[in-house]
């Protein structure tokens, strides 16, 4: 087994411990060594012949006796516990992702809204990765307390851009943004700016606890946004936290396939939206995905590779997925 496999299981079995309250510490903790064996993508098997497993950053004794059986085995009798003890086994028609395939990654944030990293930095992560786009994606004005862009400084973003995209080689930026999803489903930023924008993800962040049915004309009126691209993590939920938003999903995410608008997989462990069972409702919808970090500094860009296991648990074939395509066919698919 490589490291990415094994931080898949480990950032699978963080995900089902959180959907029980009691177990929020020990998921927090395979989720940060998933995080750190997707960053670092250390030897496993040489680690485990050598009984070394637990000097790996963030994995104590037990989280390396999950490791060690899954070096031996290519599986973990905890995590197929976990799975049938949450209702979510594996299925029988899981696709395949070839991560190796991943182009690049389409919504990422940087220091001009609440990354914590400069673009400079957020390129060169992608780069590093053998990423050969990177969506920039900050904050739309309205969440005061990130720092988002108006238009005046979407303009100033862009020179940076343009500044940094002549210092990369084989990697090119594409300059979007997180507009907000407003109560009445309206956009956090006019249709002119939205326009000159090379991808726009729309989301919903705030009034999640909407009835169901003015939040459902709240996600129709999003997907049918002649600008928009991508819904972001679509149902705002946090796993172990925060319930989701509730709304006709089926309707929404059929309008959605209907407009040519993706739903994101955000692999950040701290939403995993839309989950599994979810994207497999979307996938039948007719819908496209994307399936991005969400990151907030260069080394989050690896939480794609440990969060992956969702598209293929919801059958996703690769070709319904964004991040596969090559620049100029993600250039055509986002217009
Ligand atoms: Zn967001
Ligand atoms: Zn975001």
């Amino acid at each position: 087994m490589d490291a990415v496999a094994a931080a898949q299981a480990l950032s699978e079995i963080g995900y089902l411990l959180r959907q029980n309250p009691e177990e929020v510490f020990r998921a927090k903790a395979f989720s940060a060594a998933a995080w750190s064996i997707a960053i670092s993508r250390p030897d496993i098997e040489a680690l485990h012949k050598a009984k070394e497993l637990s000097t790996i950053d963030g994995v104590g004794a037990g989280i390396a006796k999950v490791l060690a059986e899954l070096v031996e085995t290519g599986q973990s009798r905890y995590l197929e516990r976990l799975r049938t003890d949450t209702g979510q086994p594996a299925r029988d028609d899981e696709s395949v992702i070839d991560l190796s395939a991943y182009q690049g990654d389409v919504h990422s944030h940087t220091n001009w809204s609440d990354g914590k990293a400069t673009m400079l930095e957020m390129a060169r992560g992608a780069e590093a990765l053998g990423y050969k786009y990177l969506g920039i994606t900050d904050h739309s004005p309205r969440i005061k307390v990130v720092n988002g862009l108006d238009a005046e400084r979407l303009l100033a973003q862009s020179k940076e851009l343009a500044d940094v995209q002549a210092q990369l080689e084989g990697l090119t930026l594409l300059q979007g943004i997180e507009v907000d999803i407003l109560e009445d489903g309206a956009l956090d930023l006019p249709d002119m700016v939205l326009e000159l924008l090379d991808v726009v993800i729309a989301s919903p962040h705030v009034k999640l606890r909407q009835e169901p049915a003015a939040m459902t004309e709240r996600m129709l009126r999003a997907v049918s946004h002649p600008h928009v691209d991508i819904i972001g993590h679509p149902t705002g939920r946090r796993p172990g936290s925060r319930e989701g938003a509730s709304y006709d999903f089926e309707a929404v995410f059929k309008e959605a396939a209907r407009h040519g608008v993706a739903l994101e997989i955000d692999c950040d462990p701290a939403r995993l939206d839309l989950s599994p069972e979810m994207a497999r409702l979307a996938f039948e919808c007719g819908c496209n995905f994307s399936l991005d970090a969400d990151a907030h500094m260069p080394a989050e860009l690896a939480y794609v590779p440990m969060a992956a296991w969702m598209a293929r648990r919801a059958g996703i074939p690769q070709d319904r997925i964004l991040n596969f395509l090559d620049v100029d066919e993600l250039a055509s698919a986002l217009r």
